[in-house]
């Protein structure tokens, strides 16, 4: 009998109309475009691509120019504008957006001198878009930098090939069968796609990201990486560009990636775990400060909710099922150790009565910039 082919959510139902040509990045020759990476430029030139976070929070966006001195800090990277209209930011006749470097990354894809600087946008009023969520985390960040606030995120992904299936799927079987041996998996039969996982967790070392590891995700092609432990904006900034050094990499091994948060409804989803902590937590006897916070996050988890996804919480609504180590949407739990709790306190922490805790709930496609803002007001600043 004759499985049934699967049909998947992807995030963009634009895409279907372009999917089948995806592959075409890939299959340039490579050592024709060799020949004029290596041709020399200018010493005191450089390239940098200014990347932002375009209007639907959730895709990146980025353009290059040239300068004529190569900057050592992001503070000499000169702002710069862009076309909101064609981000889904701006309306009328005056449709420019401001981007505001805020961090500035080697160039893992030009190298060199070249740099990747992330910025933050701005509309017409110099007031943040409604995508800029950087804005008010920094600033929360910046409210209790005595306390030394740091964050771990863990992104969680499917490599997708060019025909929107996720990479390695049977063509026409539906799906593979359920084994539970990918998660940290070994061989061709359990991980699909290392390649692409090793050359990013390398380029994001070159970068000067806090990259802290990779491993393989419980479904077939899915895998995470780690940033952290990072101080303060570190942590989310070094996410985003994280992301953007994936989806750009992806291009060259023609595949895509996608940050959906529920693909295929009998495997795991996918989140961005977001592990945070401060001085007094990780100090002698911080249990109780993690307490303290979960209490109070108990008590803002609706809120909580609809900054955990781009979407105020129906992303989040497919994946926080109460099945496949997720916590239900709509009541908050905690525990130790437990997968299928909001917020879990690792096994470590309680031993040594200080460390850390993780609240499971952001999804795979969240803005971490909105997710550590939301964790930083409710447990420090009462208020979200
Ligand atoms: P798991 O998959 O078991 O949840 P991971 O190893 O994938 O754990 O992720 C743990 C994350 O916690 C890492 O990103 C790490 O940087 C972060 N982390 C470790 N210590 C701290 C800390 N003191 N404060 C915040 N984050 C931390
Ligand atoms: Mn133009
Ligand atoms: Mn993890
Ligand atoms: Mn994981
Ligand atoms: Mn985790």
């Amino acid at each position: 009998q004759q499985k049934t082919r699967t049909t998947f959510a992807t995030s963009s139902k634009l895409r279907a109309g372009y999917a089948l040509e995806w592959s075409t990045n890939a299959k340039f020759n490579k050592l024709v475009l060799d020949k004029y990476m290596c041709l020399p430029t200018p010493d005191c030139k450089c390239q940098v691509k200014y990347i932002w976070i375009d209007g639907t929070g959730e895709n990146l966006r980025g353009k290059t120019r040239t300068l004529d001195f190569v900057p050592s800090c992001y503070e000499e990277v000169p702002k710069w504008s862009y076309d909101g209209s064609s981000c889904f930011q701006a309306h009328g006749e005056d449709t420019d957006i401001f981007l505001i470097p805020v961090a500035m990354y080697k160039d893992p894809f030009r190298r060199g001198n070249n740099k990747l600087v992330l910025c933050e946008t701005y509309d017409k009023d110099l007031q943040p878009t409604s995508t800029n969520h950087r804005a008010a985390c920094a600033d929360a960040v910046r409210k209790i930098c005595k306390h030394e606030p740091q964050f771990g995120l863990e992104q969680e992904y499917q490599l997708m090939d060019a025909d929107h299936r996720p990479l390695g799927w049977p063509a026409m079987r539906g799906e593979p069968e359920v084994t539970g041996l990918c998660y940290c998996g070994v061989g061709s039969n359990n991980v699909v796609g290392r390649d692409i996982v090793e050359a990013h967790y390398r380029a994001c070392l070159y970068a000067g990201l806090d990259i802290a590891g990779s491993n393989a995700e419980v479904t077939y092609g899915q895998w995470e990486f780690q940033i952290g432990v990072s101080d303060g904006i570190k942590g989310p900034d070094d996410l985003w560009m994280g992301r953007f050094i994936l989806n750009r990499m992806a291009e060259e091994f023609g595949v895509w990636i996608s940050y959906h948060p529920k693909l295929f409804p009998n495997w795991n989803g996918a989140g961005c775990h977001t592990n945070f902590s401060t001085k007094e937590m990780r100090d002698d006897g911080g249990l109780k400060v993690i307490e303290e916070c979960i209490c109070k996050l108990s008590k803002r988890h609706k809120e909580h909710m609809k900054r955990y996804d781009p979407k105020c919480g129906e992303y989040n609504k497919l994946r926080l099922t109460g099945l496949h180590e997720t916590s239900s949407m709509d009541v908050f739990t905690h525990a130790v150790g437990n997968r299928s709790s909001s917020v879990r306190i690792h096994r470590e922490t309680v031993a040594k009565k200080k460390g850390y805790f993780e609240d499971r709930r952001p999804s795979s496609n969240c803005d971490p910039y909105a997710v550590c803002d939301a964790i930083v007001r409710t447990c420090y600043l009462d208020e979200c």
